[in-house]
C-alpha cells in the first residue's frame, strides 16, 4: 500500500508519525529543503540564527515537532526538495532535483498549507513591499530584515506577531495598521475565547507594541505605498478620518491567509463557498476525509493555526487507518474531533476580528496592478466585464485578460480578482465562479526529464 502525505509542516508530520506509529512506512514530500512548514520553518543551515529569539513564545511548540520529527525520520520515507506539481489520477508528478518524478499511490494525505491573501493598493509592487508572510519567511529562514524601517499593513492577526518579531530583532517598526475597526474586534471577543491561550498570547504582542511605543491603527484605510524606485512612505486614513504617512523603506502586506487548495482539486476534491472566510473550501468531513483515498489536512484544508494543523493531520491518518480496516482507538478521534472543532470557530471568530477588506475593491482606482505575473490592472479587468462577458465568470475573464494566467496560478491575485469582478458587476461574490486549479501548479522547467519514482 502506497501511502504518501504531501506537506512537511505541523499537520503532515504528525498525519506520518501517525502512520508510522501503525507500522506503516509513508513518503512525506515537500518541496522546502527542511521540515516544518511555515509556522515552524527552521533557518537555513550556517547562518547562526537563534530560533529561540525569532520564534518567542511558540519556541516551545516548535521545538516539540522538530525533536518528534528526529524520532521520526528513519521511519518514513522523507523527501524534501520535492514539489508536486500535479496529481494524475493515482500519480502524482514531482520535481525533485531538476528530474521529473512519477509516484503512484494508493492513499494521499495533502496538507499544503496556506497563502498570504492580499487586497493591493497603490504601490503595492514596489520594490521593498513584502507579504507579510513573506516578510517572516525572510526573517525566519534567512535571518534577513526586509528593510530597517518597517510599516505592517493588512488585516491578520500575524500583523502583530511578525511586528514583534522584527522589534526583537533590531527592526525600527514605524506603524501597526489593521484594516478592521476595534468594535469588529470587540464583537468577535466571545467566539475569541474558544482558544483562550491563543488570544492572550494575540493580546501580549498588542501589549508589547503598545509599550514600545509604535503606533497601532484599527480600522484604518490603506491609500498607497510611495516611492520613486522602491518603497519610501505608507500612507493610510485612521478611523478619525485624517491622513496619515508613515514613512519607511519597507511594506509588510497581508490579509490573513487562504489554504492551497490546487493540489486538492487536481486531486478530486469537491468545493463549497465559506461566507466567513469569503473563499473556495475544499469539502470535507470532519476527518479529513474529501473522497476515496484522499485526505486534506491543516490549513491547505482549512485556516487554523499551527494547534489546529497538527491535530488535523493525526485525524486525517486516523480516518485513514481506519478506512483501511486497521485497529484506531475510537476514543482518541472523539478527543481530536472536539479540539479541532473548538480551534475552528476560533478560527471563524479570528476571521471577524480581522475581516478580509472586501470592500476597498470597488474603490481601488484603474491604474492600481492587479496581477503582477502578467501585468493586468483592475481597470483591465473591468474593461473586460463592460466589454465581453455576461455573465461575468472567473475563468472567463482569466482567459480574456490573463489575470491569474502567470507563475503563480493566481494564488495571489485570485481572491482580490475574485472582488473586484463581483463589486464592479454587482454580483454577490459566490456567483462569479472560482479560478480553476491547473497543473502545473508551481513553474516545471522543461528541460526536466520523466521517470518514475524509485
Ligand atoms: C508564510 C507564512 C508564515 C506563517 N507564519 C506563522 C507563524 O509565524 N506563526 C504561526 O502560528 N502561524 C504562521 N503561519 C500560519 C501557518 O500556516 C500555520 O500555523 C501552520 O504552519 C499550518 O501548518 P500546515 O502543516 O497546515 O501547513 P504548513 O506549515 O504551511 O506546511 C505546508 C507544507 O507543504 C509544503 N507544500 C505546499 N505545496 C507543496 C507542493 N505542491 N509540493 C510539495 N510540498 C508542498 C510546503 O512547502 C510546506 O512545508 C504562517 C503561514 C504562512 C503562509
Amino acid at each position: 500500500m502506497n501511502v504518501v502525505v504531501i506537506g512537511a509542516g505541523p499537520a503532515g508530520i504528525r498525519a506520518a508519525g501517525t502512520l508510522a506509529a501503525s507500522g506503516l512506512r509513508p513518503v512525506l514530500l515537500d518541496e522546502a529543503p527542511r521540515p516544518g512548514g511555515q509556522g515552524y520553518r527552521s533557518p537555513a543551515p550556517g547562518i547562526g540564527l537563534d530560533s529561540r529569539a525569532v520564534m518567542g513564545s511558540q519556541f516551545g511548540k516548535f521545538e516539540r515537532l522538530h525533536t518528534d520529527f528526529a524520532y521520526l525520520r528513519d521511519r518514513i520515507d522523507h523527501r524534501p526538495g520535492s514539489l508536486v506539481w500535479a496529481i494524475d489520477g493515482r500519480e502524482l508528478h514531482i520535481l525533485a532535483d531538476g528530474r521529473a518524478l512519477i509516484l503512484p499511490f494508493d492513499a494521499l494525505v495533502i496538507a499544503s498549507g496556506a497563502t498570504d491573501r492580499i487586497m493591493p493598493l497603490p504601490g503595492w509592487t514596489l520594490p521593498g513591499v513584502f507579504s507579510l508572510g513573506g516578510a517572516q519567511i525572510a526573517l525566519k529562514d534567512q535571518g534577513c530584515l526586509i528593510g530597517r524601517r518597517v510599516a505592517f499593513c493588512g488585516s491578520s492577526p500575524l500583523l502583530a506577531l511578525a511586528a514583534v518579531q522584527y522589534a526583537s530583532l533590531g527592526a525600527e517598526i514605524v506603524a501597526v495598521c489593521d484594516t478592521t475597526s476595534l468594535a469588529r474586534k470587540i464583537a468577535a471577543a466571545p467566539g475569541l475565547m474558544a482558544a483562550p491561550a491563543t488570544l492572550a498570547r494575540g493580546l501580549g504582542y498588542l501589549a508589547r507594541l503598545r509599550r514600545a511605543g509604535i503606533p497601532l491603527l484599527f480600522g484604518c484605510l490603506p491609500h498607497r505605498i510611495e516611492g520613486e524606485d522602491r518603497v519610501e512612505a505608507l500612507v493610510v486614513t485612521d478611523d478619525a478620518g485624517r491622513e496619515r504617512r508613515f514613512p519607511c523603506d519597507a511594506v509588510a502586506l497581508g490579509h490573513g491567509l487562504k489554504p492551497e487548495t490546487q493540489l486538492a482539486e487536481l486531486a478530486g476534491a469537491a468545493f463549497a463557498f465559506d461566507d466567513v472566510f469569503r473563499l473556495w473550501l475544499p469539502r470535507i468531513d470532519p476527518d479529513g476525509r474529501a473522497g476515496p483515498g484522499l485526505y486534506l489536512a491543516g490549513d491547505g484544508a482549512a485556516i487554523g493555526g499551527a494547534d489546529a494543523a497538527e491535530i488535523s493531520g493525526e485525524l486525517a491518518a486516523l480516518a485513514l487507518l481506519s478506512d483501511m480496516a486497521k485497529p484506531v482507538a475510537q476514543d482518541r478521534m472523539a478527543r481530536l474531533r472536539r479540539r479541532l472543532g473548538r480551534l475552528r470557530r476560533f478560527q471563524r471568530a479570528l476571521a471577524g476580528a480581522f475581516a478580509w477588506p472586501y470592500r476597498q475593491a470597488a474603490s481601488l482606482p484603474d491604474a492600481t496592478m492587479l496581477c503582477r505575473c502578467e501585468g493586468v490592472t483592475v481597470g483591465e479587468v473591468r474593461a473586460s466585464l463592460d466589454a465581453d462577458l455576461i455573465p461575468p465568470e472567473l475563468n472567463r475573464v482569466k482567459a480574456i485578460t490573463r489575470c491569474g494566467m502567470g507563475r503563480c496560478q493566481g494564488r495571489m491575485c485570485g481572491p482580490a480578482l475574485q472582488e473586484v469582478v463581483a463589486a464592479h458587476a454587482a454580483r454577490p461574490v459566490a456567483q462569479v465562479g472560482r479560478l480553476r486549479g491547473q497543473a502545473p501548479v508551481k513553474p516545471v522547467a522543461l528541460s526536466a526529464t520523466c521517470e518514475s519514482a524509485p
